[in-house]
């Protein structure tokens, strides 16, 4: 039955009663209408379906899944099909297990390396970002299930997560922490967006009418139900006003006998609550499960884990020992060889289906020793033991391979890290392995970056991230070179903490995080700053070489309602077929006083597949939205007229050709001058300079010995200072006979009309 005639048999009762879980994790029904029941689990890099005891913080156990690599992982890919293959693969997981919708992605940016949820995130970058969600998305919902992007919106701390305010002014918002759910909502239509814990600017945002309602289905046009965070409602019927149809879990009755209430009492229009309803009962048709279950092949799905892992894992460093070769004496060292951290810890967390450790998928390639270096459990100080027996087997060996990074008890959904550094026992070891065999590499473990300082001692290191449960078979397949390594970081490796740019504000004092380093988020400062980074964003090195040659912009200007077509060629120029990830960032070539900003912004990326000598030719369109910023003023997008870089580039450092494209601005920006306005603005308006001029010339004081332009000279300062004058100023100099309104209405008649 159509949504609207349902809703019309409804009681006040049931209609309040849809509004919120049956339990944990399933919406209710109404039999008598033939209102089914659906079932949402986590999410998002695999199923966490609880059978029995039900918790949103990942202790209960929950049925075997497929557990994909998370995305901390999967975004260094840069391979949206992958992305989209996974989504397919989940699909078919929940369709197998009855779920109808699937708590993820999680698009927040990594403001900082501390946030304890970062794995869980795909970037420090919203293009990147918003591109692997829509892909994620796509896959998932390809298979009738649905998806829920999460957290909506500014959710970037897991301390105080409940309580904290998010304070980001609106430009920093458009630009950094929306434009990822924005790319996802407008490509990929989610069923459901999860409004997240914490308050923005103010206001929770399960009850931010402007963030549920105005931004979110007003301007981006979303079609789905927002859904609350587990537990995230503060006010229901203020929320239930500002756009959140779906409480979840279950209130046991309080808040649905709230919304009751509240529309008896005529508080809150019985309109919302029906369209409310309507939204429900849409979603409730579009994702409902019928028929028998379906099923999945398992070892197909761990293939793809493995696959993804493998195109994802990032080599950082490699001054040649890697590929191993057979023929050497290999020492595998440290726990995380044959008890890898796989995936993070909270309501993501999977039960595998089954599980490869990187000792076990080895043995495919080769004989290895194994020592285990430390002991998970107890790894913050050197054991004294396990070091020792470590280091006799690195005398042994030609070459080390360590397996080092952050156990659970470092990172985690509902708390964020203190510190950037790996457990002292895994520092220990590192060093007291380097120091009796100088062929050492390393293997990461970890869902967010790491301080380095001995980086120096390690000859290769793989970032392995947290690589699912075939992450293993992935790390063997790179170290023994049958898989060539080709993901590329999503994220920037500061060299220390204190180079982060959220450094000095995150967390926050008390509940307000207040975001005051703005847009220069991840490379965007580190750039500006003209600060080293240990690996910067979109870093990551190849088994073979690749060379970029030709590129070509479609023309050399363009307005700004123009599409421009960029290409460039790359070649594989060694002797191994491999993908390189070829990254356009655009950025204006001068700084320009009214606005601040990046230096360049990642517009694009492709990840080509080549063959030794092979050359293929990568094409990008940009439009508008490569050169533009936001303009908090008109409170929209706009592209300054002038010129801009273009870069192909291997990473945010490494450019290897580039363009230059003089972009002409179609919009117009409202502006008054008055008698305030410093004349170096007025210059810039058009006929503003002539206007000065004769301004100046009338006036008395400046004789010619005043206005000179000799560099020194005091007429050359004198000129210099007048820039950042204004009419009324220019009136106190002594203007005989001038007014303040005879010099406003002179204005008014030159520029405001
Ligand atoms: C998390 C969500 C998750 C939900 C259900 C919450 O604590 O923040 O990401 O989907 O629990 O487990």
């Amino acid at each position: 039955m159509e949504s609207k005639k349902l809703i019309s048999q409804m009681t006040l009762e049931e209609k309040a009663s849809l509004c919120s879980g049956l339990g944990f994790w399933e919406t209710k029904s109404i039999e008598r209408l033939g209102i089914p029941s659906v079932m949402m689990t986590d999410g998002p890099h695999g199923l966490r379906k609880q059978g029995g005891e039900t918790d949103h913080l990942g202790l209960a156990q929950s049925v075997p899944s497929t557990c994909f690599p998370p995305a901390a992982l999967s975004a260094c890919s840069f391979d949206r099909g992958l992305l989209r293959e996974m989504g397919e693969a989940l699909g078919d997981e929940c369709a197998a297990e009855g779920v109808s919708i699937l708590l993820g992605p999680g698009v927040n940016i990594k403001r900082s390396p501390l946030c304890g949820r970062n794995f869980e995130y795909f970037s420090e970058d919203p293009y990147l970002a918003g591109e692997m969600a829509s892909a994620h998305i796509q896959g998932v919902q390809s298979k009738g299930v649905g998806t829920s992007l999460k957290h909506f919106a500014a959710n970037n701390q897991e301390t105080r997560r409940f309580s904290s305010d998010s304070r980001v002014d609106e430009r920093t918002l458009h630009e950094i922490y929306l434009p990822a759910f924005k790319k996802a909502v407008q490509e990929a239509q989610p069923a459901t967006v999860m409004c997240s814990y914490n308050k923005v600017n103010g206001e929770y945002a399960s009850e931010n009418h402007w963030l549920l309602t105005d931004l979110l289905r007003g301007q981006w046009g979303f079609e789905g139900l927002v859904v609350s965070d587990w537990g995230a409602v503060n006010d229901r019927v203020e929320g239930l006003k500002a756009g959140l149809e779906l409480e979840m879990p279950s209130n046991s009755d309080y808040n649905d006998n709230k919304i009751i209430a509240a529309v008896r009492s005529g508080e809150l229009d019985e309109a919302v609550l029906d369209l409310a309803v309507e939204r429900i009962l849409n979603l409730l048709q579009r994702v409902k499960r019928e028929g028998a279950k379906t099923s999945f092949d398992r070892e197909k799905h761990n293939d793809l884990a493995r696959k993804i892992a493998a195109e994802s894992m990032v080599l950082l460093k490699n001054d040649g020992l890697l590929p191993l070769q057979k023929s050497q004496k290999i020492a595998f060292i440290g726990e995380f060889a044959e008890n890898p951290r796989y995936q993070g810890a909270g309501s993501s967390q999977v039960n595998p289906i089954m599980m490869t450790t990187a000792l076990e998928a080895s043995k495919e390639y080769a004989n290895v020793t194994y020592s285990k270096g430390y002991s998970i459990n107890s790894c913050d100080q050197p054991d004294p033991n396990l070091q020792a027996q470590a280091v006799n087997a690195a005398k042994e060996a030609d070459v080390c391979v360590l397996f080092v990074g952050l156990p659970p008890a470092y990172e985690s959904e509902g708390f964020d890290r203190h510190h950037m550094r790996l457990p002292g026992g895994h520092i220990s070891l590192i060093e007291a392995v380097a120091a009796v065999n100088p062929n050492v590499v390393v293997v990461l473990h970890n869902g967010a970056p790491v301080e380095m300082p001995w980086i120096g001692k390690a000859g290769a290191v793989l970032e392995g991230y947290l690589g699912g449960q075939a992450g293993g078979g992935a790390v063997a397949d790179i170290l023994f070179g049958a898989s060539n390594p080709c993901g590329k970081l999503a994220e920037s490796f500061p060299k220390k903490l204190s180079d982060n740019p959220s450094y000095l504000y995150y967390i926050g004092e008390g509940d307000v995080a207040e975001y005051r380093e703005g847009i220069f988020v991840g490379y965007r400062y580190y750039d500006a700053k003209e600060t080293g980074v240990l690996f910067p964003f979109g870093h990551g090195l190849s088994y073979t070489t690749f060379d970029y040659s030709n590129l070509k912009l479609s023309a050399p200007s363009m307005d700004d309602t123009q599409t421009l077509t960029v290409s460039v060629d790359v070649t594989n120029t060694g002797k191994t077929a491999g993908k390189e990830i070829v990254q356009l960032y655009a950025g204006a070539k001068e700084k320009d006083e009214r606005v601040i900003r990046p230096e360049k912004e990642l517009r694009g990326f492709e990840k080509v597949y080549l063959q030794p000598g092979e050359t293929k030719t990568v094409t990008f369109r940009l439009d508008k939205t490569a050169f533009a910023y936001y303009n908090a003023a008109i409170h929209d997008w706009h592209v300054l007229s002038g010129t801009y870089r273009v870069m192909a580039a291997r990473s945010s450092r490494d450019a290897a050709l580039e363009a230059e494209v003089s972009v002409n601005s179609t919009g117009q920006i409202p502006f008054r001058v008055d008698v305030n306005t410093p004349f170096r603005d007025i210059c810039k308006l058009p006929g503003g300079e002539a206007f000065m001029k004769g301004l100046i010339a009338q006036a008395p004081q400046f004789t010619t010995e005043n206005s000179g332009e000799e560099p020194g000279s005091i007429g050359f300062m004198f000129m210099k200072m007048l820039q950042d004058m204004n009419m009324r100023s220019f009136l106190m100099m002594g203007q005989p006979d001038a007014t303040l309104e005879g010099f406003q209405a002179m204005l008014d008649a030159q520029f405001n009309s």
